[in-house]
């Protein structure tokens, strides 16, 4: 972020404002705990702050401070509808386009509100006044920290805000092991827990609540686990009858798709989950190395994300969307077996 962007966004908060903070559709650990993060440090510099969630997001992160204090936007509408409205501030964070706020998108970009981004994905939009993008980030809470930091508040980062951005350093870096995690990631962890992150804690609250149901649908998952060698890459399905028979809970499927990327060889790793209320399929791509799941996600599957990480959705059969992903694995041979 540029020196006179950080003057200027520092000028704009030094007098109380009412701020707005949104994540994209269905947020994950990054996307709550960055929200979260950031609305307690805006609370504690004397802002009117609100995070806004597009809709709901799984019971493993409904335990970080304040997290009760969030509105949902797809159950709250109108009350979220006039918070943006009035909000002087909005900053979005966790994505880079509208459109992955899903139905927040129109009253987000009709809203008069200053926009600030923070964000990690590739190719943003241009619709925000001041942009901290940056895609070689672990995560946007380790730009939550950074941000923090640029403006000078660093010994703001209380017990609070270190045990929400914590949490989603740690899941958007798998617990530290992805590629984008830097020893600057750890120092930052560190720096976290000195100030007052539980991690033990917190590793248990997003870990080690599984439910029985849960288990038994990763277990469906490996059963269903596919390897196509000459590609070097795996595939999991899940169909609607699936879910349903293992009591389906949101946040259930999270993580799956990377069993397939654990196995010895497999460069890409797919899942491909039914989902007939929305009538899609919802895909999660991964990737080791310089294979772009990104590439392949908007090229192919309406999506995007990271080189690494990311997801899309399909409007055909389950059967027909696996189809799909194995006649354009060829096209990707060469790069998969060069990795
Ligand atoms: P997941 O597979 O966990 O849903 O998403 C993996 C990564 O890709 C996340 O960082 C997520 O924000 C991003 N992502 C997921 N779906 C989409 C999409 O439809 N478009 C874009 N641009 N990014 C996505
Ligand atoms: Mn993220």
């Amino acid at each position: 972020m540029k020196k006179q962007d950080i003057k200027d966004i520092k000028q704009l908060l030094s007098t109380p404002k009412n701020i707005v903070i949104v994540p994209h559709k269905n947020p994950d650990g990054d996307a709550i705990g960055s929200t979260l993060g950031l609305y307690h440090y805006l609370i504690k510099t004397k802002h009117n702050a609100q995070v806004i969630t597009p809709n709901d997001y799984p019971k493993f992160l409904k335990w970080m401070p304040a997290e009760n204090s969030i509105l949902r936007y797809d159950s709250q509408t109108k009350e979220c509808n006039n918070l943006v409205n009035k909000a002087d501030i909005i900053f979005t964070l966790d994505f880079n386009a509208f459109h992955r706020t899903g139905p927040m998108e129109s009253v987000l970009s009709e809203s008069e509100g200053l926009k600030i981004m923070i964000d990690h994905h590739q190719a943003p939009d241009d619709y925000a006044t001041y942009m901290f993008s940056d895609v070689n980030m672990s995560s946007t809470c380790e730009m939550i920290y950074h941000f923090i930091n640029m403006l000078g508040d660093i010994d703001l980062i209380d017990a609070d805000v270190s045990t929400c951005l914590y949490a989603g350093i740690m899941t958007d870096t798998g617990s530290f092991r992805f590629s984008s995690t830097t020893s600057t990631t750890h120092k930052i962890v560190a720096d976290l827990i000195e100030r007052g992150a539980n991690n033990s804690q917190i590793h248990n609250n997003v870990y080690d609540t599984n439910s029985l149901n849960r288990l038994q649908l990763l277990g469906t998952a490996l059963e269903n686990l596919k390897v196509i060698a000459e590609s070097r890459a795996a595939y999991i399905t899940l169909s609607q009858e699936e879910l349903n028979k293992n009591n389906y809970t949101k946040g259930d499927t999270e993580g799956v798709v990377n069993y397939g990327l654990s196995l010895e060889g497999i460069i890409l790793a797919a899942i491909f989950i039914e989902d007939k209320q929305e009538g899609i399929i919802k895909i999660s791509l991964r990737s080791k190395g310089n294979f772009s799941v990104n590439e392949m996600s908007r090229a192919h599957f309406n999506g995007g994300g990271h080189t690494n990480a990311a997801g899309g959705k399909s409007y055909l059969s389950l059967k027909d969307t696996v189809e799909k992903f194995i006649s354009i694995l060829p096209y990707y041979n060469n790069a998969l077996n060069n990795e």
